[in-house]
Formats: C-alpha cells, structure tokens, sequence
C-alpha cells in the first residue's frame, strides 16, 4: 500500500458490520436502512432489466431521464437551474462523486478545508488527489432545542490560507445530524466568494430534515452556483443503499472537469437502476414527507432511549445519526466503548474518533444509526438500558 493510503487502514464501516455479525449484535452502527425502498421503484427497476434499458454500458453522464430527472427535481425544491445536458453527471453513489470531484480539481499540495467529524471517505480522496486535509472541528454547544454542533467562524476563517483549493461541506452532517444553518451557510458562501474558493458540498441527507427544517444548498446561496459542485445520492433519499446511484450538479466547466476522473474511475455504473431512481425523483411528496416523518419517530425513539439509558444524547435535526456522550456513563473512549459494546449489551455503534484529525475532541462520542425498523430500535434499547 502506498504512502498516501497507508493511514486509512480498514474503513470503520466494513470493520463493525463485521463485528456486528461475528457476534449477532444488532447493527445500529454503518447506516443503511433495514427496509428496502418503495416498492414500485424496484419494479421500476425490474421493468428497465426486463425491457433491456440500461443492461449495456449507459451514455457516461448517466441516461437522460435521470439526468433531467435530476436537473428538476433541483429546480421544483430549490429553484436551481441546472442544463440536463451540461451541468448534471450520474456517478456510483456519492462516494465516487466525493473521490472524482477531488481528484478532478485538487492540485498536488492543495488544501482541502474539511468540517470534522467528516465522513472517512474524505480524508482518503483527499490523500488520493495528493492534497492536504485542514479539519475545522465543529464544537459542541448548548442550543435551545439541547445539544448541538455549531461551526466556529472565526476558525473556518483562519484555516483559510494561500494554498486553499476548495471547502468541502456537508449538510444534513454525518455523523453528528446538524443541519448548518443559513447564518453558516451564507458565512461560508462570503468566504468561498471572498477568497475564490471552490465549494464541494455532499448533500446526500437533503431529504432528511426533521421538525419543519429546510435543507439550503449552498449553491443557492449569492455567488456560489459557478463555484460549487453539490453531490446527490439516491442511497438515503429511497432506501436503496446497494444500488449505488449519486450525482452532482455544477457548472459545465467543473462538471466537465469531475467526469474527467469520473471515466477512469468507473467510466458508468448501475445502468437498470438509473432508469428507476429517475422514477423516485418524480414520486409524490407524499412519499418525501412520509420517509421524514418516519424517520423522525425513530429518532426520537432511540434518542429518548439512550437518554434515559444513561448517554448524553445529541437529538439531531438531520440525518439518521444520533451522536452521544459516553462520560455520563463514566466512560470516556470511543473506541473502547464500541469495541466492548458487543458483549456487554449486543449493540453495535460507531466510535465518532475515526472522523476526526483531533482525535481527543471526538473520543467521547460515539453514534447510533436509527434507520431501523421500531421493533429493532425498542430491543437496541432496552439491551442498552442494561449499561446504566
Ligand atoms: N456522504 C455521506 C455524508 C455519507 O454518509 C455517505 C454514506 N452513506 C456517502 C456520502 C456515500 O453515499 P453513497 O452510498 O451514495 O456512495
Ligand atoms: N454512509 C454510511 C455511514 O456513515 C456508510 C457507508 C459505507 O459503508 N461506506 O454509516
């Protein structure tokens, strides 16, 4: 393995599913839902098999109906117009869309400016492309809704330097569940403008915004369609993880520039199941609101769960992650925690250390995944209760 991977290891994520199955814990630790998504998009999906749509290598932007499926479904939610034809590339899931983007746009010694905890594949792409990481940490703090993250300006602002490629963001953030408000938001977009930055922003939970919150693509915001590419994904938004379906949007210059990695990565993927995601961005709103209210009874099942199990519990207003503090539990390592979860409660969870550069800022804090069905989450909690 060579120098610039030899840091990543394992990702966390394929190392606790397995932990999870070697001792039949339940899984509340990589994110994916135990249900599959709507029935009529894996029709849809077998129709397109069945009719010979998308068998062969599909077109490398990704095929039409998705691609301008895509382009309005940014344009009905967030009046972005974006050119099916130009401005749109289909890629394998977000992941690959993260990987290209950077690899696509960071120069050798480039710094990437990264909101940690950020989601591990970032750290990887970004030593992959040969840039340098700059975490700015989000920090816990006391809001009116309990705890929260919030992005300290000042920091973001000085981590700026003359080398800066680009601010990769992420909202609705994993792992923490916060939703960057449109004070941060618009900070950001400021200091992406002021200082010709590039914004690369993942929102891959857009749909997953609870209690009436509103998902902001920062590419909405003054100054900032030309300079940021957004990435899109079909894994959270529908429930089909496997499929391995994302997108991004931008402007032709840059989403010209990200299909230029893009086609040496995988060149096309996934082709029946574009033709069915195409189909998933037109359902009803109905469905949308459905999957959010879902959602956000489960998160208030497992939140209310944990805290009276002892955690600190951080309820999130995005996502389906909760982040909690083990010190009310008189713990105080992550990883630790994580790794002897399994014996003493049968539970799997993710140590939020591995999204950090500062390690000792996340070692406390540990997240749970909620997309689970109720059953699952109510004997996650009641094993977790036994801790306390
Ligand atoms: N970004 C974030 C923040 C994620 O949590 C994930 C994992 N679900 C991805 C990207 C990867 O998405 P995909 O499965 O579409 O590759
Ligand atoms: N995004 C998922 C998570 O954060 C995991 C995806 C993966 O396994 N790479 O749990």
């Amino acid at each position: 393995l060579n120098r610039r991977l030899a840091e990543f290891g394992t990702t966390i994520f394929a190392e606790m599913s397995a932990l999870a199955a070697r001792t039949g814990s339940i899984n509340l630790g990589q994110g994916f839902p135990d249900t599959d998504g709507p029935e009529e998009i894996r029709e849809a999906a077998v129709r397109a098999l069945r009719d010979g749509r998308g068998n062969q290598y599909p077109p490398g932007p990704g095929v039409p109906e998705l691609r301008s499926a895509i382009t309005d479904h940014q344009r009905e939610r967030y009046g972005l117009g974006y050119d099916p034809d130009t401005e749109v590339l289909v890629t394998a899931g977000a992941t690959e869309a993260i990987a290209a983007a950077l690899l696509a746009l960071v120069e050798p010694g480039d710094e990437v400016i990264a909101l940690e905890p950020y989601y591990d594949s970032y750290a990887a792409c970004v030593a992959m492309a040969g840039g340098t990481r700059v975490p700015v940490t989000l920090r816990p703090a006391e809001g009116p809704d309990g705890r929260t993250y919030v992005l300290d300006l000042d920091e973001l602002r000085a981590a700026v330097t003359d080398r800066t490629r680009l601010i990769l963001l992420n909202t609705p953030h994993n792992p923490t569940g916060t939703v960057l408000t449109r004070a941060e938001l618009t900070a950001v977009a400021e200091l992406a403008v002021e200082r010709d930055l590039l914004v690369v922003t993942d929102e891959v939970y857009e749909h997953l915004v609870f209690d009436g919150a509103e998902h902001l693509p920062i590419a909405s915001l003054p100054g900032m369609r030309e300079r940021t590419v957004t990435i899109g994904s079909a894994g959270k938004t529908f429930s089909f993880t496997g499929w391995k379906v994302g997108w991004i949007t931008a402007s032709p210059e840059l989403t010209s520039a990200v299909r230029s990695a893009k086609q040496f990565l995988t060149y096309v993927s996934s082709g029946p199941f574009q033709y069915a995601i195409a189909e998933a961005l037109r359902l009803p709103a109905a469905y949308f609101d459905g999957l959010r209210t879902e959602l956000a009874a489960k998160r208030d099942l497992l939140s209310e769960g944990l805290a009276q199990a002892g955690f600190g519990v951080f309820k999130p207003a995005g996502t389906y992650f909760v982040t909690t503090d083990i010190r009310p539990l008189g713990a105080e390592d992550g990883f630790a925690f994580c790794r002897s979860l399994p014996e003493r409660a049968g539970v799997v969870a993710i140590p939020n250390a591995v999204f950090y550069d500062h390690r000792e800022a996340g070692a406390p804090f540990v997240r749970f995944a909620f997309c689970k069905r109720t059953e699952v989450l109510e004997e996650a909690v009641s094993r977790l209760k036994r801790l306390a």
